[in-house]
């Protein structure tokens, strides 16, 4: 009767545990696609980062986690920030690899938590680096759906948002790959749709060198 048991939760624990797994480069993402392949993409500190401190992801987590009491504060603070900010590829490399998923009819969108008051600012950013995640999205119509972009928030995690838009498409891909920096995303998405999930740390790995912790928190606490 134990080893019935102990099959069964095996057999739930594979079908819900999400598969995550991390890459170095975007390069990596390729050798992930099968046939029907959806393949996505979050934004930030994944495709680009912020060239202004308050602007960035990193000012965005960090102040969330220090001061959660205030919430407003740090929203208002960075999506204004983010509304003049410009952006610049975490890797040189990343608008070729989605142009050639692209041009091999692989089903290419891009996955965003920001809320969809950044709406402008996000397009002219991701043009900005030269990307275009309409050409092979899946189509559906969505208020939540632009250019390509999918918008989901802290209330509308990433899988569920995914779902629904998926039903709406009425698109059922073999195979959808999250691209992330964040786990969270990663076992949402997994968890809700049976992504794989492909960790992408690349801009935590060199925070240590480029991220002036000190700083972010003067410009926080400043007016
Ligand atoms: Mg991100």
């Amino acid at each position: 009767m134990k080893s019935y048991l102990f099959l069964l939760l095996f057999a739930v624990s594979c079908v819900t545990v999400p598969k995550i797994h991390e890459i170095k480069t975007m390069s990596e993402v390729e050798k992930w696609i099968v046939p029907n392949t959806l393949v996505l993409f979050d934004l930030d500190n994944t495709i680009f980062e912020a060239t202004d401190l308050v602007a960035h992801a990193n000012f965005f987590n960090d102040m969330l986690k220090k001061y959660p009491g205030q919430r407003e504060k740090t929203l208002q603070k960075t999506w204004g920030a983010i509304k003049k900010s410009d952006v610049k590829l975490i890797e040189p490399i990343t608008p070729q690899v989605i142009r050639d998923l692209q041009n091999q009819g692989v089903a290419v969108m891009a996955l965003t938590s920001r809320d969809m008051e950044l709406l402008e600012p996000t397009l002219r950013q991701v043009k900005s680096v030269g990307i275009d995640f309409s050409k092979s999205c899946p189509k559906a119509s969505s208020r939540y759906i632009h250019e390509g972009i999918l918008f989901a928030d802290d209330d509308y995690p990433k899988g569920p948002a995914l779902l629904a838009y998926l039903k709406k498409a009425n698109f059922r891909p073999s195979r959808i790959i999250l691209v992330d920096d964040l786990k969270r995303n990663l076992d949402s998405v997994g968890r809700a749709a049976g992504a794989i999930g492909l960790y992408y740390p690349l801009v935590d790995k060199k925070r240590h060198l480029e991220w002036d912790e000190k700083e972010a928190e003067r410009r926080w606490l400043e007016q």
